[in-house]
């Protein structure tokens, strides 16, 4: 849609992928207008993982040099079995990832990515204390409602609104994420804490039998360490509140007490800890209706395990502004977009749900090679999932 930057595109939400999909449609001279329902960004303590896949939507956004700066470069994905220690696979990032892929692995602070992104995206894009209530068509163009009474309307809009998406249950019917049985506790909090414990520098996961735990730095200046773990939950523990609900140290440090010594360390200097039901859904059949899309967790959500979450909702972000600027119109933007990253993103959904990412020898070609700024828009569906890689 060249040359028609006087399109009106609304987007739900403000997270990772809200934020990316506004600054990537902005190269192509959309201006859109994000609706947050948070009353300001928090810093909420979280490390996210960014492989090279990520990093290479960073670089065309714009922001690699900031998230560069403010992240640490884990030198290994190191995977040991939690009870002996036993190293079951010691996959090198570092130097050899970024020599192979073009672009550096990255474990950072989610909110130094949030602030990175937010930092290209100008005020008068986003709208705040915006909660979406409902959606509907209007004719050619959609109606969003806000709990504060307001109403807009745009040409398109794009839910970007996380797992309990509001514009997903209209664009695919109400239907509850699943949970999985389990919850993860993590935490970001200061090196110092830790009083001498050595990390290493690889970011860590330790395999247990039914639970694990990954830990790394998340600061280029190694000041700041998280964790994060995943353990069965007999109760029906549910949380819709995904990044703030506090969790019960002693609890915490119960279900791990029979990790190897080096957890148990981590484990008792954490000060406070955050606990977080963990969410999932098959793929969808349609990715849109009419002119609504989805993108993100709001389409795909996925259990962390393969930390690709943020990675999907930023190639997400960069393929559908390539296809909203191709095509020419929403509909043909949307089918393109949803044949180019459906079966990718079904690919990681699946794979982050079995859960044994880099546990033994694992060959990342397909995942980190990919580039979401070149790969080729599909005019029709692609029969081979692992998409595009360059070596
Ligand atoms: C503990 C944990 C660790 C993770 N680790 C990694 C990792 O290492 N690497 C990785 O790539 N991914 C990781 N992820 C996944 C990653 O954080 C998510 O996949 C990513 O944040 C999804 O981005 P999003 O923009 O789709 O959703 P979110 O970032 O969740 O953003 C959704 C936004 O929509 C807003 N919103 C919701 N409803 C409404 C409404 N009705 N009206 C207006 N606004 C609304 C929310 O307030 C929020 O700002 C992790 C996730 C968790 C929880």
């Amino acid at each position: 849609m060249r040359n028609q930057q006087k399109l009106s595109v609304a987007i739900v939400g403000a997270g990772i992928g809200g934020l990316a999909v506004a600054a990537a449609l902005r190269k192509y001279f959309i201006e859109p207008v994000i609706y947050e329902q948070a009353d300001a960004f928090a810093r909420v303590g979280a490390g996210i993982q960014q492989s090279p896949n990520a990093v290479k939507v960073h670089r065309w956004l714009g922001i690699e040099e900031r998230t560069r700066a403010a992240a640490f470069v884990p030198t290994s994905s190191l995977n040991r079995d939690a009870l002996s220690g036993k190293v079951t696979n010691d996959h090198p990032l570092g130097r050899a990832v970024e020599a192979r892929y073009g672009a550096p692995y990255l474990t950072m602070h989610r909110g130094d990515l949030h602030d990175a992104l937010a930092a290209i995206v100008p005020a008068h894009n986003i709208r705040l204390g915006k909660k979406l209530t409902q959606l509907c068509e209007r004719g050619a163009r959609v109606a969003l409602s806000f709990a504060d009474g307001s109403e807009v309307e745009a040409d398109a809009v794009i839910g970007a609104d996380g797992v309990h998406s509001l514009v997903r249950d209209h664009v695919a019917g109400p239907a509850q994420a699943r949970f999985t049985g389990r919850l993860a506790y993590r935490t970001t909090f200061p090196v110092s804490l830790l009083r001498g414990v050595d990390i290493g520098t690889a970011r860590t996961k330790w395999w247990g039998k039914d639970r694990h735990i990954v830990i790394y730095f998340v600061t280029a200046r190694r000041d700041e360490v998280y964790f994060t773990t995943s353990q069965p939950e007999k109760a029906d523990w549910m949380t819709r509140e995904s990044w703030s609900t506090t969790g019960d140290l002693g609890e915490m440090r119960a279900a791990f007490a029979s990790f190897h010594s080096d957890v148990q360390k981590v484990l008792a200097a954490a000060p406070q800890v955050h606990k977080w039901g963990i969410y999932e859904r098959d793929p969808l059949p349609a990715w849109s209706k009419g002119n609504v899309v989805l993108l993100g967790d709001a389409c795909h959500p996925m259990t962390p395990y393969m930390a690709s979450g943020a990675a999907m909702a930023l190639e997400d972000a960069a393929v559908l502004a390539r296809a909203i600027d191709e095509a020419d119109t929403f509909d043909a933007a949307f089918r393109l977009y949803e044949q180019t990253r459906k079966p990718r993103a079904s690919l990681v959904q699946a794979g982050s749900s079995a859960n044994n990412w880099m546990r033994t020898d694992t060959n990342p070609d397909w995942l980190y090679g990919y580039d979401a700024s070149r790969v080729p828009l599909r005019s029709k569906l692609a029969a081979d999932a692992s998409t595009y890689y360059e070596s």
